[in-house]
């Protein structure tokens, strides 16, 4: 098919070759001991399953409807006394060190069974990821250290992400969008540190949470030149919790509103502001766009993982209706229709799974998880007993000259053009496997017919988690466009993007 055709013309027909290359480019350079870690995560969160996560989701699901100001403490408990909440945390701030590369098929696992029971567990690396985005490795430090004390004394300390405002939720997360938001988040500099206004939305895991790390704007009427972020306890004063919200799914994982009055927050809980990111190399509307896409490059395929969670749950729902049905006096499960039926909703759970496998391949070569699998880095955290890195690495976390070395490291050297790789394929994984996430489902509650609808057999609750996956880490509309933007437009400079 390629005869005659030279490398330069094949380039020109397949201008973003290397896309399909990535895979391959990041297996080379990974430490080899990734897969095994993967396989031990991924049999940990099978074992949770069985023994906690199946036999409480109904029950679960049914108690938040019927109270939905409950919350989940108990679950919380117990995903923190198995040490998910710690496990994807780096060693050189405290934590178990696994693989990121892993936890996404751990989240995978965790939706197969129950996708609020996923959200409670995976949302809290969400938090860590904007956390981990300002590259401060000071406060990084600190409040890792708190989450993995929480553990150790089994009253879990948890992170939330606060992006959404009321009037900002698709444009909170693309800097070409912020100008038309409505954010109204206010961080105003006062004396030793900020003094904080506004609202957020949806929020995660609000309820649930001791630390909340959360955007705010220095300048309304510039957001996305004058983006900041910072940490806050639950016990701050002028830190107020809202309303829980009334979910059609997902109802495990509580969404909270969280309210600001004149909430001060201290110089040494800024995680970056406007004029350390004047010290960086890229303009402050950049360096904005770069944070968000740290966060989302992590976080888009972990929404992904839940697609294909949710595509495999439904299946595995309609399979065991197949199973144990007969229709027209003929077991279900013998009949060509049903067959290939099951065929596709298989082929679908299977297709969601590869994109963000995929996904996971690009990332792994891109921003903390680069620096986590560069091999000497790998090598020296395995070979370091934890005794010796809990003794070093708070004291070096704290200079400013490693979050200055991290700053330069991450967010002025790497290539522009993996960031744009990287959010590019997250964002083809997140749109992708949960629309095959609610196909399935949606295939799942045809099949089986009154069975499908009610809640005893799982379906319908299926469907309903899936519908949420499609909506947060931006829309799989704006996902869409993102991936226009990263991996379509370089090839069409033509093309505008995010234009009125
Ligand atoms: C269960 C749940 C949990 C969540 N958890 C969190 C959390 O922990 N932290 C957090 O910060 N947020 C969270 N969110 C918020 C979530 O990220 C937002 O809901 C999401 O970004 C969409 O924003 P929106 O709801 O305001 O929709 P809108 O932005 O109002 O969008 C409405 C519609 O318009 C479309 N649209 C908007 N702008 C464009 C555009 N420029 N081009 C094309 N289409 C466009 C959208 O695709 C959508 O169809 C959560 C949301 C849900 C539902």
């Amino acid at each position: 098919m390629f005869e005659g055709m030279t490398s330069s013309t094949l380039l020109e027909k397949h201008p973003r070759l290397e896309d399909v290359m990535c895979s391959l480019d990041s297996v080379g350079k990974m430490p080899r001991g990734v897969s095994a870690e993967i396989r031990q995560a991924v049999a940990l969160a099978r074992r949770f399953n069985e023994t906690v996560a199946r036999p409480y989701a109904l029950e679960l699901d049914r108690e938040m409807h019927e109270d939905p100001a409950f919350i989940p403490w108990d679950l919380v408990k117990e995903i923190n006394r198995w040490g998910f909440y710690t496990a994807w945390i780096p060693k050189i701030f405290g934590g178990k060190g696994w693989n990121l590369g892993s936890l996404i098929p751990v989240v995978e696992e965790f939706c197969s069974e129950c996708a609020g029971i996923g959200n409670l567990m995976g949302v809290e690396y969400f938090g860590m990821s904007v956390l981990f985005a300002g590259w401060n490795t000071r406060i990084t430090d600190k409040i890792c250290r708190d989450v993995v004390e929480g553990e150790r004394s089994g009253e879990p300390c948890l992170i939330a992400g606060l992006v959404t405002e009321p009037g900002a939720g698709t444009d909170a997360e693309e800097t070409e969008l912020l100008h038309k938001a409505q954010v109204r988040c206010l961080a105003r500099k006062v004396d030793g540190g900020y003094v904080v206004n506004g609202t957020k939305v949806f929020i995660s895991n609000g309820h649930v949470s001791t630390w909340h790390i959360s955007t705010a704007f220095e300048d309304l009427s510039r957001p996305a030149e004058s983006m900041m972020c910072f940490a806050v306890r639950r016990d701050a004063k002028g830190f107020n919790f809202g309303r829980m919200e009334k979910k059609m799914g997902q109802k495990g994982c509580p969404a909270s509103e969280i309210i600001f009055e004149d909430c001060f927050v201290p110089d040494e809980d800024v995680i970056i502001n406007g004029e350390q990111i004047r010290k960086l190399r890229h303009s402050p509307k950049e360096t904005a766009q770069q944070v968000i896409d740290f966060v989302v490059t992590l976080t888009r395929p972990g929404v992904g993982a839940m697609g294909a969670g949710v595509a495999r749950g439904a299946f595995q729902e309609a399979l065991a209706f197949a199973r144990e049905t007969e229709v027209g006096g003929k077991p279900l499960i013998n009949q060509e229709w049903a067959q290939c039926l099951l065929a596709e909703m298989y082929a679908n759970a299977a297709l969601a799974r590869l994109t963000y496998m995929e996904c996971n391949h690009v990332t792994g070569l891109y921003g903390m998880a680069w620096m986590l699998n560069w091999k000497p880095l790998y090598y020296y955290m395995k070979a370091m007993p934890p005794s010796v890195l809990d003794r070093v690495m708070p004291f070096a976390n704290r200079l400013q000259a490693t979050q200055q070395a991290f700053r330069k490291l991450i967010m002025d050297w790497q290539k522009d053009e993996d960031a744009r790789r990287a959010s590019g394929w997250a964002s083809l994984s997140k749109f992708a496997a949960t629309d095959l996430g609610i196909k399935n489902c949606h295939l799942a509650v045809e099949f089986m017919g009154e069975a499908g609808i009610r809640h005893d057999h799982r379906a319908e609750k299926f469907l309903r988690d899936s519908k949420l996956l499609q909506i947060y880490e931006g829309t799989n509309q704006l996902n869409r466009l993102n991936l226009f933007k990263c991996l379509v437009a370089p090839a069409a400079p033509e093309a505008q993007v995010f234009e009125e």
